[in-house]
């Protein structure tokens, strides 16, 4: 994919939002924005409404600037999640600089599919939750779309960078095995990642029945043994 050209913020299409929020940023009050538009299909999405691409904004950018220039000072941060954030990107870097303006921090949530549109926008970021699925030569099993590859080169950017960042994997019993996860954490090691977090799998928003219906229970830890990664369980 070709560097976005810079577009307006008003371009942006906001999905939906949360103005408040504890858990989207470990440690920072704030508003998180979801961005519509992802290529891959994961199956167990708890946001499937964000995935066409071309669905109206549901959300002006003129409303989200409103609402931030009554937090400033109030809030520590905003995120920006999805969806995919990175298809955005032209808009999404000029909402960034706005958002910046105002002393707002500035978060992304991306599954890393365009490693060269985030190292653009690596500059403007403080933090960036990448999900990293599977193993990545497991990727279409578990996203849709066989692009770990894509993931890998954005975990090896955003590591260069220096930009705060936090790797995680949702778990479900059917879609990561044992060795999946000893396989995820030998290639995260290999990355030079420290730290992981494991979040289980929530039937909230899922609309894969068979995943929803399937008892999840607790990520078998005893198959990661050994490795070095501080392990953080989610859910
Ligand atoms: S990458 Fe995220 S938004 Fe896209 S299908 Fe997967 S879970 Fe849904």
């Amino acid at each position: 994919m070709p560097p976005s050209p810079q577009a307006p913020p008003d371009a942006l299409r906001i999905g939906g939002w949360e103005p408040l929020s504890l858990v989207d940023w470990p440690g920072q009050l704030v508003a998180v924005l979801f961005l519509q538009g992802c290529g891959w299909r994961c199956r167990y999405c708890h946001n499937p409404d964000l995935i066409p691409r071309r669905s109206p904004a549901r959300i002006p950018w003129e409303q989200v600037e409103a609402f931030l220039a009554q937090r400033e000072g109030l809030l520590d941060g905003v995120v920006f999640s999805g969806g995919e954030p990175l298809l955005q990107a032209g808009a999404l870097a000029t909402a960034i600089d706005g958002v910046r303006a105002r002393g707002f921090r500035v978060g992304l949530h991306t599954g890393g599919p365009h490693p060269r549109l985030l190292e653009n926008l690596l500059p403007r970021l403080d933090w960036v939750g990448l999900d990293v699925k599977a193993p990545w030569n497991h990727y279409e099993a578990v996203a849709g779309r066989d692009q770990g590859h894509r993931t890998r080169e954005s975990l090896a950017r955003l590591i260069g960078s220096g930009v705060g960042y936090e790797v995680r994997t949702t778990w479900h019993p059917s879609l990561l095995s044992p060795q999946d996860l000893q396989a995820i954490a030998r290639q995260l090691e290999v990355a030079g990642v420290r730290r992981w977090v494991l979040q289980r799998f929530q039937p909230h928003g899922c609309r894969d029945a068979r995943l929803c219906a399937e008892p999840v229970g607790s990520p078998p830890l005893e198959a990661l043994a050994g490795n070095k990664l501080a392990l953080e369980v989610r859910g």
